[in-house]
């Protein structure tokens, strides 16, 4: 009886005491270490912010899986981490407070839509996508692609940076590709700034010349601010050397610099 009590009284105690959350912690850390390549590099105390936003980031939000794909605890940490990563230096953000809902789906996702081809005839076209972001709605996203996305892409794509740069244009209640940006100075250089870019995206396009930014960004004002930021965060060295205008506008408004990561 004596030594079932110890027993059950040091369970017990183990179970309170802050170790089994801290073994937990490190477990994240090792795993984001790994699979998001900015982590590693960021300051001691960056980090510890990341780690704050991250915990409230994954309390706050739902995650669903869609056609069956079970939601592990490291999908939520991946989709956090690079979402938070964002928001890093802009507290005035708290953790997308529009967003309150994250699904996941295995694959690429979409919807069988109805198109005239050259012919003039009706064709069914399957419409894919590998993300979506919703006005007061959830985020949507390819788990196949959001698995790999921690890591620098040669070619700057990253779905999490993208979809959640909608979530902040969004913050506004227009998808415009400006998000809030507080002192109200600040908005004419922007416009003036991302105008012309986003413009000279839109002419190389049209015009089949090979341009930097993904001329997905020339489909509109919105896209190109999402891809923009992929690219800012993906290739930032290149980026400055390209587009320093842009490169100075949206460092101004994440408050990070890519380049010298
Ligand atoms: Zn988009």
């Amino acid at each position: 009886m004596l030594n079932w009590l110890k027993k059950w009284l040091s369970s017990t105690r183990l179970n309170e005491q802050p170790g089994s959350q801290t073994s937990f912690r490190a477990e994240w850390t090792k795993i984001l270490v790994r699979r998001v390549a900015p982590y590693a590099r960021l300051p001691a105390e960056h980090r510890r912010t990341l780690h704050r936003l991250i915990e409230r980031f994954i309390e706050e939000k739902t995650f669903w899986g869609a056609e069956g794909l079970e939601v592990t605890d490291e999908m939520r940490l991946l989709v956090a981490a690079q979402a938070c990563l964002l928001i890093l230096h802009l507290p005035e953000f708290w953790v997308y407070p529009k967003t309150k809902e994250i699904i996941l789906y295995p694959q690429d996702f979409g919807e069988v839509v109805e198109t005239i081809g050259p012919d003039g005839r009706r064709y069914d076209v399957r419409d894919d996508k590998i993300g979506e972001t919703w006005n007061r709605g959830p985020v949507l996203l390819s788990w196949s692609v959001v698995r790999n996305s921690g890591w620098i892409d040669a070619r700057g794509h990253n779905v999490v940076y993208h979809e959640f740069a909608h979530a902040l244009d969004w913050l506004d209640g227009v998808a415009d590709g400006t998000p809030p940006l507080g002192d109200k100075s600040r908005y004419e250089v922007w416009r003036r700034v991302m105008t012309s870019e986003y413009k000279s995206l839109v002419f190389a396009d049209r015009n089949g010349r090979r341009a930097f930014l993904d001329t997905y960004g020339a489909s509109n004002p919105a896209e190109f601010f999402a891809v923009a930021t992929e690219q800012f965060f993906e290739a930032g060295a290149r980026f400055r050397r390209i587009h320093p205008a842009l490169y100075a506008q949206l460092r101004g408004f994440y408050k990070h610099d890519p380049a010298n990561w």
